[in-house]
């Protein structure tokens, strides 16, 4: 179908006028994007047949990765690169006239998650096809991805995103295979030859309709699937006012919640996360006992992840469908589901450590309520025969205590694995957060640190960073990134590091124009790409970035011989909707903006720009051009972060705290080729274990945080007075939960550090192109490679052919 442009053109024309009736000449931009992806959709169908064909003649064991979030993107875009029929499309469609990379562009992302954990399982199911694993994700398609992010006057203001606006040509309805999930009533026990019967009585129905996206493997004629679930009215429907059950039920899979950290108190959440697990294991239950398998082997032949703890009532889910609907013992039931399921947890916060009231558990989900309450039991027996009298011990690790169901506990009962997401996040689980879980169970706690598609954040990224690393080691590191290794011998090669650097200034160049279109601010291709882009949280210390650039800014306009390097902050975030906090930070970034970018004394110095709507699409564009990759967090706060692998990879040099993957990076690249600061994990909780942290000194001892915290009140922005009120209170009054005056000292030298660098065009192009060598470890080929060897027992069916 795509040997030759000629072939492509006939079918892309054809296809065209099939579709939508009408001479090509009349065809809108959009018509054609959606003509070239039904045209590689089903260009990928025969694989998708042929890969699900093999996997049922080898009865190769399946896993199932679930989770609330799929950050995709694009998909164009990959597809036709995984294809590899990227280039004859791209020829073909130039002899039309049409540029194809203006046809990506119309492409909606599919934002359907918040940030690092969303991306993650996009990332993830990217490299099981890519690899060959049998893997499939399992999500919700919700109508509504993370909110649309526009700034006016300075403020985040929140529209609701229309992904689906002009359809999606990657999915496939399956009305046919749509199960049914339950909700309220309540449960009537029985017993019929000794044996208890649980009937779900009135309870409402809501039909669960699978919508299927073919995950597309790297060059392998590997397609796997991402089914995602999305809620209508059932035939069974409830026998009252019809539009109001068609308009509750339509709600479950509605809109995606905005908010990747606190755990919103929304009765409409839990609905999605049990609606999610139900359809889902239903759905697997019953393509495994089609193949006439054992159920009692179900574990031997599928695994089921869950992505931190929102998809964990797949626990007790897969036990009310054994026991109540298979008939199998409590017992039987218990062995198969433990030895399915595993978990990942992806947080240290306590405050987004997931629990549920048991009032609102038990009346939307009242046989759920008792399958966890005799979890907790039987549970709470085993701690008691183990740890007998330590009445506190067992109450710290109840599944349910004090009126509430705690999510993490049941992941970590019901599950034969628990892993944390970088070395040093598995650590302090271990050893602090999950301490009693771990002693308990020491067998389950394992560490996979998180990785990054390199197909996505390098090949189709940063292409021409691409071309010049096949150009000096071949292709080899595309199958096997970790052969990126061989660029070491090519970092002080005045050659190659030309070649990087002259790479660098274009994808400068193009996010420059980009940043002129959007905002309007010119800015000096010439000055240091200083990146921060992701969520919007004080743990991840924005608000330290910010202060430090107005201590820049009061240097440069009072000290008449101080210059530095001139540099360009870049900005990107959304802050939940409801995060008050946050919103104010976006605020103040904007006022800063306004002030530094119009001020004649600094402008060829030092300007700041926010980029609205930070989404995967815009990553692939900022993070190739940048030169600094901020990575600031608090110590011990940020469990892994990626974004700081997608950096790194593209040949940024990293400023951060040794926290998450950033203590990875650091180990690989040595203190050389990459700027650490601040206080490390083990300082900060003594700090929080026995205080002595008094933000106050900093304040009165250093005359810079002096200066700039006055400038957040004393009228140096033209806005009210207390618009950063709450920002300063944060820093003085509540002690500055998150150590930014503590650190500043400590940042301020490393940007300096950092500053003088970039002045040796020579050695910065070193560092970086050691930063891309030693970025290997991090795609998540070598992650997923981790989970199915040592967690889900799954082979590469490259090895089974
Ligand atoms: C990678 C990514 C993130 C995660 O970034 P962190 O810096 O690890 O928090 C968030 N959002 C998008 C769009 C991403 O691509």
């Amino acid at each position: 179908m795509f040997t030759s442009k000629e072939t492509f053109k006939k079918r892309f024309l054809d296809k065209f006028e099939r579709v939508y009736g009408k001479s090509f000449e009349d065809s809108t931009i959009q018509e054609q994007y959606a003509t070239l992806g039904m045209l590689v959709r089903e260009y990928a169908s025969q694989d998708w047949i042929h890969t699900n064909e093999r996997y049922r003649a080898e009865s190769q064991k399946q896993v199932y990765y679930f989770s609330i979030e799929f950050l995709l993107g694009r998909l164009l875009g990959t597809n036709l690169m995984n294809l590899g029929i990227r280039d004859v499309c791209e020829a073909g469609l130039k002899e039309l006239g049409i540029s194809l990379s203006q046809i990506e562009e119309q492409e909606i992302d599919a934002g359907l998650g918040n940030g690092g954990l969303g991306r993650l399982a996009a990332c993830f199911l990217d490299s099981l096809a890519s690899m060959d694993y049998p893997g499939h994700g399992c999500g919700i398609r919700y109508k509504h991805g993370l909110f649309e992010q526009k700034i006016v006057n300075g403020y985040q203001v929140e529209l609701p995103e229309q992904w689906l606006r002009n359809g999606n040509v990657w999915e496939v309805r399956k009305a046919g295979l749509a199960v049914e999930v339950k909700f309220g009533g309540h449960v009537e026990v029985s017993n019929s030859n000794g044996k208890m019967n649980f009937h779900h009585v009135n309870a409402e129905t809501v039909s669960a309709v699978p919508h299927d996206m073919p995950v597309i493997g790297y060059e392998n004629e590997t397609v796997n699937t991402l089914r995602l679930w999305s809620a209508e009215p059932s035939p069974y429907r409830p026998d009252r006012d019809v539009m109001k059950y068609k308009q509750e039920t339509e709600a479950i899979s509605e809109f995606l919640y905005p908010d990747d950290t606190n755990v919103e108190g929304k009765i409409l959440r839990l609905k999605q996360q049990y609606f999610l697990v139900s359809a889902g294991m239903q759905s697997i239950l019953n393509s495994y006992l089609k193949t006439g398998q054992d159920i009692h082997d179900f574990h031997n032949h599928v695994a089921i992840h869950i992505n931190d703890t929102h998809p964990v009532l797949a626990i007790p889910e897969f036990m009310r469908l054994l026991i109540d609907e298979r008939n199998l013992s409590w017992e039987e039931a218990w062995h198969i589901t433990t030895n399915t399921i595993s978990y990942t947890n992806h947080t240290t916060l306590s405050e987004a450590l997931e629990q549920w009231p048991i009032s609102i558990f038990q009346n939307l989900l009242p046989r759920i309520f008792m399958v966890v309450e005799e979890i907790n039991e039987r549970f709470c027996m085993k701690l008691w025969k183990q740890y007998p009298n330590q009445w506190e011990r067992i109450e710290n690790m109840a599944i349910i205590a004090h009126d509430m169901v705690k999510m993490a506990h049941l992941a970590i009962v019901g599950s034969h694995s628990v892993n944390g997401v970088a070395q040093i996040h598995t650590d302090i689980l271990k050893k602090r957060e999950m301490k009693l879980f771990y002693e308990f169970y020491p067998e389950k706690f394992n560490n996979k640190t998180n990785g990054i598609t390199h197909r996505r954040w390098l090949m189709k990224a940063n292409p021409q960073l691409t071309d010049i690393i096949n150009d000096r080691i071949g292709t080899e590191w595309i199958r096997e990134p970790k052969q990126l290794e061989q660029l070491e011998k090519y970092a002080c090669d005045p050659n190659f590091q030309d070649a990087v650097y002259e790479v660098k200034q274009v994808n400068k160049h193009h996010l420059a124009e980009k940043i002129r279109q959007h905002t309007g601010i010119v800015i000096d291709e010439q000055s240091i790409f200083d990146v921060q882009v992701k969520r919007l949280h004080a743990y991840k210390r924005q608000l330290l970035n910010i202060l430090h650039i107005m201590h820049l800014y009061n240097r440069l306009s009072y000290e008449p011989n101080f210059t530095i390097t001139p540099r360009t902050f870049i900005f990107g975030a959304k802050a939940s909707p409801g995060y008050y906090y946050a919103k104010k930070i976006i605020k103040l970034i904007n006022t800063l903006a306004e002030k530094v970018n119009n001020d004649p004394r600094t402008k060829d110095y030092l300007k700041v720009v926010f980029l609205e709507n930070y989404s995967v699409s815009l990553a692939e564009e900022i993070i190739p051009a940048t030169n600094v990759s901020e990575q600031i967090s608090t110590a011990s706060k940020e469990a892994s972060g990626t974004g700081n692998m997608k950096f790194m990879m593209n040949g940024a040099i990293t400023i951060g705290t040794m926290d998450g993957a950033n203590v990875e990076i650091h180990e690989l690249v040595g203190d050389d080729n990459m700027f650490t600061f601040g206080l490390s994990a083990q300082e900060v909780l003594a700090y929080q274990q026995r205080g002595g942290y008094n933000s106050f000194e900093y304040y009165h001892h250093d005359k810079r945080i002096h200066q700039v915290l006055e400038q957040l009140m004393n009228g140096f922005f033209s806005v009210t007075d207390s618009e950063f009120e709450h920002i300063y209170d944060s820093l003085l009054i509540q002690n500055d939960e998150y150590y930014v005056l503590r650190d500043f000292a400590s940042y301020s030298d490393a940007q300096m550090k950092l500053s003088k660098m970039y002045e040796n065009r020579s050695k910065w192009s070193q560092m970086s192109i050691m930063n891309i060598a030693k970025s290997g470890v991090f795609s998540s080929d070598r992650t997923i490679r981790e989970y199915a060897e040592n967690i889900w027992g799954v082979t590469s069916s490259a090895y089974v052919r």
